[in-house]
């Protein structure tokens, strides 16, 4: 354990450590390998806030290829309890437009193949992920949000491909139809790890394309790169003064149930 408390992280783009004061670099190591980058350190108002850019600061790291237990375990080791994530996301509803963000409220994963658990070795533990999103952190973002009259979903089912290619239209349609309002890379396993550290988790999407179209609408075109880049930008500057807005509201102690998430889920004798 790191000789240090700091109590909230973001996981996100590069652009959001540039807003901490004082920023201290960390360049770590984990049981599990190196985090995505260094680990930023830096105050934000009266908050010790820590930053890992999920994809390097010069997006170098592939969804597929984040180290996503290194990272979790990176924050964990600092003393980390919240971590606020951002995230592009495709849209697979119409109402889930281009532009907006999205506080997610479940997952459906359909990755494959990527290290997913902390307890794959000696200990076996079973973490719930029935409600894998904090009940108190999606609280105060979507206060927050509708204090700033920004254009949002304060619920939504993110699927979550592999990648780094974008779906077929078959694809796209099983997703929707399977219940998910929209679609990401990298939401798992990150918030299923950081419920397994016990920490809160908050997942907000940037709606950046309507992924592979809208079916019935020839007008929807796919999705590609250069449409997510630009729409992200966009997007960017609204999730990041979100998470200005959530941080100073986030209360010392936790009420919610993250904090207990291994309470009987541990079934390994001692
Ligand atoms: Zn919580």
């Amino acid at each position: 354990m790191i000789d240090m408390a700091i109590d909230i992280a973001v996981i996100g783009g590069s652009g959001f450590y540039s807003l901490l004061k004082n920023v201290e670099e960390h360049r770590v190591s984990t049981r599990y390998g190196r985090p995505s980058d260094a680990v930023m350190i830096g105050k934000l108002g009266k908050r010790e806030v820590a930053f890992i850019a999920r994809h390097g600061r010069k997006h170098t790291i592939p969804p597929q290829r984040v180290p996503y237990r290194a990272n979790i375990e990176a924050l964990y080791q600092f003393g980390v309890k919240r971590i606020i994530s951002t995230g592009a996301v495709g849209s697979l509803r119409p109402d889930y437009k281009p532009g907006q963000l999205a506080i997610f409220d479940q997952f459906v994963n359909y990755t494959h193949g990527r290290a997913d658990t902390f307890y794959d070795d000696e200990v076996v533990a079973h973490v719930s992920t029935a409600e894998p999103y904090c009940g108190e952190l999606r609280k105060i973002a979507s206060k927050a949000a509708k204090n700033e009259k920004l254009a949002f979903h304060d619920s939504g089912t993110v699927a979550v491909i592999s990648g780094p290619r974008f779906s077929t239209r078959a694809e796209s349609s099983i997703f929707s139809s399977q219940g998910s309002h929209m679609i990401n890379m990298t939401q798992y396993p990150e918030a299923a790890l950081a419920r397994e550290r016990q920490m809160c988790y908050l997942g907000i999407g940037l709606i950046t394309d309507y992924d592979a179209g809208l079916e019935g609408r020839s007008d929807i075109k796919p999705v590609s790169t250069s449409e997510v880049i630009r729409i992200f930008g966009k997007n960017v500057e609204k999730a990041t003064g979100l998470i200005l807005d959530i941080i100073p509201q986030i209360p010392e102690k936790r009420t919610c149930g993250c904090s207990k998430a291994l309470e009987g889920a541990v079934i390994t004798h001692k």
